[in-house]
C-alpha cells in the first residue's frame, strides 16, 4: 500500500461522512468530484446549527440574531477574499454559483462595454456555462464569439490566441482546469498577452481552486469565478471576483432589495461594492458554510493537497495504460486528477451503469461541454475525477472493475 506523507488520508475520509457509506454492499468509490465535491462534517454541522440556532436575514437588522448572521455572513467575504488574495472585501460578490457569475459579467459586462462588430474570446474547451452567456450576449449586442482551438492532448493553442486578439476584442473568457479534459491552462500567461493588448480576463476557476493554491492578483485576472460545492462547501453559492475597476464600472446585473442607495419612483441609486450585485435576500447561510469550507482545505494545506494529488494522478494514469483498449482523452503535461476515458467500443453510459453497480461513481456523456467532444468526434466519455480523500486502493479497485466491465462486453 502506497502512503502519502503529508496528508493522514483514513483521518480525512472519517471527516466526510459521505464516504463511509456502502452502496449495494460495497463501499462506496466516489470518483465524481468534478461534478460535486463531498462536505465535510464541520460543514454540514455549522450549516444545521445555523439553520436552527442562528437563522436571522442579513444587513439592516437591528435585533442580536440579524447582527450576528450578517457579521459571519461578511467575516465569510473575508475569508474568500484572504483565500484568492484579492486586493479588496468588495471585490468579493456572493453569487449562485459559477453558472450565475458568468452571467453577470456577461450582462453587465456587455451593457456597459460591448458594441455592434465586438468580439468576445473563449476556448474549444469551455463548459457551456463560459459559451452560452456570451453567446446570448454577443447575439443581443451584434457582437462576435471567437473560440481558441486546443491539439489533441488536450492543449490550448496559443499561436492560435494570438491571432485572434485584435483591435475588435473587448474580453477574453477561459477556463482555468477543464472539466472534461483536466488541462490546467497557462491562465497567467493568457492573461498576459491579453493585457498587452488592453483586454480584460475572465477565468472560469471551478475546477482550479480546489485544487491548487490561486492568487488572484499575481495571475491579475480582472474576473475569477468558482462554486461553492465543488470546493467541499454548500450548494447554490459561488463566488464573483471582479477588480474593483470593472465593478465599480459595470451596472448592476439584477435589481431590487439590498442592491439600492434610494429609490424613488423617478429614479434609484445603486448601493457601493459589494451589495450593489448582489439583490435580494443573500444566501448566507451557504456563504458562511462557504467560509467553513475554505478554512478547513486551508489547514489541510493547499500544497498537500496538490502533491498528494498529483501522487494520484500518476498512479492512476499507469494503471490505466496497462488496459487495453482503453483511450484517454486528455493527455495535458499539465492537468488534474481527471481521468476522461472510452472503454473499447462500450458507451460510456453503459460503462458508467456496470461501474455504478461495482458501486463506483463516475460521470458520464459530454460532461456540458459538448464542442470540447465535437473536437475529438466523439459523444462524450467516462470521467473519473479524483479529490484529496481517495485512495490508491480505490484506483486499484476501479481498474479492476474497468477489466470486468471490458470481459462482459467482450
Ligand atoms: N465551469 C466549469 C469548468 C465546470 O466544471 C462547471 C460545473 O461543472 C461550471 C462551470 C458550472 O458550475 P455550476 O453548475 O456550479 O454553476
Amino acid at each position: 500500500m502506497k502512503i502519502n506523507n503529508h496528508l493522514d488520508i483514513t483521518k480525512i475520509r472519517n471527516d466526510f461522512p459521505a464516504l463511509n457509506q456502502k452502496i449495494y454492499g460495497k463501499h462506496l468509490v466516489y470518483f465524481d468530484n468534478a461534478a460535486t465535491t463531498q462536505k465535510p462534517k464541520i460543514v454540514i454541522d455549522t450549516i444545521n446549527k445555523l439553520q436552527s440556532e442562528h437563522n436571522s436575514n442579513v444587513h439592516r437588522g437591528v435585533h442580536y440574531l440579524s447582527d450576528q448572521m450578517t457579521q459571519m455572513y461578511e467575516s465569510a467575504r473575508k475569508k474568500v477574499q484572504d483565500f484568492l488574495n484579492a486586493q479588496y472585501v468588495h471585490e468579493i460578490i456572493f453569487t449562485k454559483g459559477t453558472t450565475d457569475s458568468i452571467n453577470a459579467v456577461a450582462f453587465s459586462f456587455g451593457e456597459a462595454y460591448i458594441k455592434e462588430g465586438d468580439e468576445i474570446i473563449v476556448s474549444e474547451m469551455e463548459h457551456h456555462s463560459n459559451i452560452v452567456p456570451w453567446q446570448i450576449m454577443t447575439k443581443r449586442k451584434d457582437a462576435k464569439l471567437r473560440v481558441i482551438p486546443f491539439d489533441d492532448n488536450g492543449e490550448l493553442l496559443l499561436e492560435e490566441y494570438k491571432k485572434l486578439i485584435n483591435s475588435k476584442t473587448k474580453l477574453v473568457a477561459i477556463v482555468h482546469v477543464s472539466n472534461s479534459l483536466g488541462t490546467i491552462n497557462p491562465v497567467k500567461e493568457i492573461i498576459d498577452i491579453a493585457h498587452k493588448n488592453n483586454i480584460p480576463v475572465l477565468i472560469d476557476g471551478t475546477q482550479a481552486v480546489q485544487h491548487e493554491k490561486i492568487d488572484v492578483q499575481d495571475i491579475d485576472c480582472d474576473f475569477y469565478c468558482f462554486s461553492g460545492h465543488k470546493i467541499y462547501g454548500p450548494t447554490g453559492i459561488g463566488i464573483l471576483y471582479g477588480k474593483e475597476r470593472w465593478l465599480k464600472e459595470m451596472p448592476p446585473y439584477q435589481s431590487g432589495g439590498d442592491m439600492i442607495d434610494r429609490v424613488t419612483f423617478e429614479k434609484t441609486t445603486f448601493a457601493e461594492l459589494p451589495a450593489k450585485f448582489e439583490a435580494g435576500t443573500p444566501n448566507y447561510i451557504g456563504a458562511v458554510g462557504l467560509g467553513i469550507a475554505l478554512d478547513y482545505l486551508t489547514n489541510i494545506g493547499l500544497n498537500n493537497i496538490q502533491n498528494y494529488e498529483k501522487e494520484l494522478l500518476e498512479y492512476g494514469a499507469n494503471k490505466l495504460k496497462e488496459i487495453d483498449g482503453l483511450k484517454i482523452y486528455g493527455m495535458a503535461k499539465n492537468k488534474t486528477c481527471l481521468f476522461s476515458f472510452l472503454l473499447n467500443n462500450i458507451p460510456p453510459y453503459d460503462t458508467g451503469i456496470i461501474l455504478d453497480k461495482m458501486s463506483i461513481a463516475v460521470r458520464t456523456g459530454h460532461h456540458c461541454t459538448q464542442p470540447l467532444w465535437d473536437h475529438y468526434k466523439v459523444e462524450g466519455s467516462v470521467r473519473a475525477s479524483l479529490a484529496f480523500y481517495n485512495t490508491f486502493e480505490e484506483i486499484d479497485y476501479f481498474c479492476e472493475a474497468l477489466k470486468k466491465v471490458q470481459k462482459m462486453f467482450s
